[in-house]
């Protein structure tokens, strides 16, 4: 099944071959693949992707290449996939307990083959730089888009360039980098300058620019929620949460939603409810108060993966939130790290940033926005590993300096090797 594909401006509806490289409109608005969605039969559609749950090997055992015929046309022998996606859906446990939520699941891409919902991105950004001929690619990172791009770059043999900003990753991002070979550039500057410099770089140096800007990218994000739903086997959730930093996988995941409903394959729509760091909030100052898009100048959160004051993708955010009528919410330093506690402590586990999924579902239901009875999906976008420094600092008592308290804190003890003091340290 072939579907006419081609890119399309979010600000002034302006068309543009697909085929083309492309980031930006001339208007200066962010594109979307925009698929003709009339030939398809979605009932059909449904049937041909539950045929392939499961499958052990080829493309379409991807969690992402499952759903191909809503992603992008590519020719098989383009497609770089590490089988992503296919994570795992888990209740949520001690977490949802503290979210006051009794229906919570909590899906976890911090599975995924690199540890972030960033591999899903990969594979499509990847698989475009291969059909384009690209030689090299480039991204600005927090960190996990650089883990992800420089493995998938690796497996295809494309060389990989990556934009940090000086001293601010974690550190299991920054090692990953290094370990898959990226050339790895440390700015002096925050990851808005990062991202700015980036563009500049690949159009002067014909360089393929894979953060989430690119339009490819955000189609294989989408299929986050293809395959949430179909592990509730297509019974719409009321909820999804989900973190927001330079916004594209919010905006991935309300396209993906509202071609499902367009389809008729779902026959309501989620709500999404878009969580933000206090410290890094512009979507949710702008939501809250109806004011105009304005950057934070100088973000901060311990939540490094959405320490980002100048999100590329806010037009597209903001369309989705009105799509699946969301909301925006923002959470505290402690917030954040009190929910991950709890995330952690369910044995579930996850960065600082997936737990603003929990610490925001547990603020809508205080205020009333949840129910404490709704159905609620919240997305766990990276793995515990990641930022071994926020865990220990946590459980240490040691980040009091950045204003967080160790509320939940699970200290080592470090004693005597003999029996006594074991005996007296587990008392
Ligand atoms: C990239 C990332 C985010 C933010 O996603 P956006 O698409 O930039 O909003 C959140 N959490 C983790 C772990 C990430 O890697
Ligand atoms: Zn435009």
């Amino acid at each position: 099944m072939k579907i006419e594909s081609c890119l399309e401006c979010v600000r002034c509806s302006k068309n543009y071959d697909i085929n083309k490289i492309r980031y930006l409109c001339d208007c200066g608005g962010v594109l979307d693949v925009k698929h003709d969605l009339s030939a398809i039969d979605g009932k059909k559609l449904k049937q041909t992707w539950e045929n392939r749950w499961g499958l052990k090997r080829g493309i379409e055992s991807s969690g992402v290449w499952r759903y191909k015929e809503l992603i992008f046309d590519a020719p098989d022998d383009k497609i770089v996939t590490r089988q992503e996606g296919n994570t795992r859906l888990y209740p949520a446990g001690k977490a949802g307990k503290y979210a006051g939520i009794k229906n919570f699941l909590l899906k976890h891409e911090g599975e995924n083959p690199t540890g972030s919902f960033k591999d899903r991105g990969m594979t499509c950004g990847s698989t475009a730089a291969m059909v384009f001929g690209a030689r090299c690619v480039a991204c600005a990172s927090t960190g996990n888009t650089s883990a992800s791009m420089a493995s998938y770059a690796a497996t295809c043999g494309l060389k990989s360039v990556i934009f940090i900003p000086s001293g601010k990753i974690a550190y299991g991002k920054l090692a990953q980098a290094l370990a898959y070979g990226g050339i790895t550039l440390q700015i002096e500057g925050n990851f808005d300058d990062a991202m700015t410099l980036v563009q500049e770089v690949c159009s002067e140096l014909n360089i393929y620019l894979l953060n989430s800007i690119n339009p490819f990218r955000i189609e294989g994000q989408k299929a986050i929620g293809f395959e949430i739903l179909q592990q509730l086997d297509w019974n719409v959730p009321d909820w999804f949460v989900i973190p927001g930093g330079n916004l594209g996988n919010n905006s991935a995941l309300s396209k993906g939603l509202q071609e499902l409903y367009t389809l008729g394959i779902i026959n309501k729509i989620p709500r999404i409810a878009v969580i933000q760091a206090e410290g890094a909030n512009p979507l949710y100052s702008m939501w809250k108060n109806g004011s105009p898009f304005k950057a934070v100048k100088d973000p901060d959160t311990i939540a490094t993966a959405i320490k980002i004051g100048n999100p590329v993708s806010w037009e597209k955010s903001l369309r989705g939130i009105a799509w699946t009528n969301g909301v925006v919410e923002q959470v505290t330093e402690q917030e954040i790290m009190d929910a991950k506690a709890m995330v952690d402590a369910a044995g579930i586990g996850a960065e600082p940033a997936s737990c603003c999924s929990v610490a925001g579902a547990k603020k809508l239901v205080e205020s009333g926005v949840i129910s404490p009875d709704a159905s609620v999906v919240g997305i766990l976008t990276g793995n515990v590993l990641k930022d071994p420094d926020a865990v220990i600092g946590y459980h240490k008592d040691e980040l009091r300096d950045k204003g967080i308290k160790g509320t939940f804190a699970n200290k080592p003890f470090n004693i005597k090797a003999n029996l006594a003091a074991v005996k007296e340290a587990l008392s």
